[in-house]
């Protein structure tokens, strides 16, 4: 399989955790811009097992299995190994080694105000992540990028310090070095926060969530299961369409018709079981390609692992260049 890498091109990086199935959280919040970036930019898209370790790493029973599944999801969305790189990010230690290197000049305190890294210890209370890799987790972040010199990274709001963080590191090491790593930019995306079946938003740890890979059966068991308006008790009772988890559904899936529910729910003229009937239909017709497309690449492993080690071959090329040049401007070679 051969990739052609436009020189003219912007470079793009962005990575995804295996650390379960991959619910539409996933999808509409990163793999949908992640499909519409390859047509622009030379992406690096990467399975992130090393950064799936920081947390998970006294439970590796399924990583063999989730890192599969999620290179089926994303082939499954619409990646295309043609127009982008897709690897598994521990096959390219070249992460890993500029990871090292870069953990050599970031100082402590960078990492130890980096927000996430105290609210995810809150959010994960039941882990021990008093570990030298989790709190190491934006420097592995940061070699991840910059392996790829890249100009761009698809982000939140939320994400925003890790790429400064990139950026700080970056700078440190070209004012010790010479200058071998550019400063990248984040690409700002206005991601939809998707709500779970709980109404909270949708995440693997709230255990909330509709994976891309669900059989219809089981998202029609899950979406009846659905929180919509809690003040809605009876039938003719009016609802609140805004603080309804269903709706946030309807306004990505059923644009056109928004108004109009909007106004039937507000006066009880549709009620929430019909409601989000009209919601599963639109949800299932969504998900009917990926979900074709995924059981055609269960049944063709080859596919997967080729796409994969075609992905590691041209990600290995530029981040071996890199960390060569890193190494020499550090008198390592
Ligand atoms: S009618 Fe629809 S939008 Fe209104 S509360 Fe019920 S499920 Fe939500």
């Amino acid at each position: 399989m051969t990739l052609k890498m436009s020189e003219h091109k912007k470079i793009v990086v962005s990575g995804i955790q295996p650390s379960g199935k991959l619910h539409l959280g996933n999808l509409m919040g990163a793999l949908e811009n992640w499909v519409s970036l390859q047509d622009k930019y030379n992406c690096y898209f990467f399975i992130a097992d090393l950064h799936a370790l920081t947390t998970g790493y006294d439970n590796i029973k399924k990583l063999r299995e989730d890192i599969v599944d999620v290179a089926i999801d994303l082939l499954s969305v619409g990646l295309d190994p043609k127009k982008c790189v897709i690897f598994k990010q521990s096959d390219i230690p070249e992460h890993s080694e500029l990871h090292l290197l870069f953990s050599m000049i970031t100082p402590l305190p960078w990492l130890e105000r980096v927000p996430t890294y105290k609210s995810k210890i809150e959010e994960l209370k039941e882990k021990d992540l008093g570990t030298y890799g989790f709190l190491g987790y934006p420097v592995l972040q940061a070699a991840d990028i910059l392996i790829y010199k890249a100009d761009f990274v698809p982000v939140g709001e939320d994400q925003l310090p890790h790429v400064e963080l990139t950026r700080e590191i970056a700078r440190r090491f070209n004012n010790f070095y010479g200058e071998v790593m550019p400063a990248p930019k984040e690409l700002m995306t206005e991601f939809p926060v998707l709500p779970g079946l709980d109404g909270r938003k949708m995440s693997k740890s709230y255990g909330n969530t509709i994976a891309i890979s669900d059989p219809p059966e089981t998202i029609k068991k899950k979406v009846n299961l659905m929180i919509t308006d809690p003040a809605r008790i009876k039938r003719e009772d009016k609802g609140h369409p805004d603080v309804c988890a269903v709706f946030a559904y309807h306004k990505i899936f059923n644009k056109p018709e928004i108004k109009k529910i909007a106004a039937e729910c507000e006066s009880a003229a549709r009620g929430c079981v019909e409601c989000k009937k009209e919601f599963l239909n639109h949800l299932l017709a969504y998900l009917e390609p990926i979900q074709k497309k995924r059981a055609e690449l269960l049944k063709d492993p080859q596919r997967v692992a080729e796409a994969l080690n075609s992905g590691m071959a041209k990600a290995r090329k530029i981040a071996g260049a890199t960390l060569n040049e890193a190494k020499k401007a550090m008198g390592l070679i």
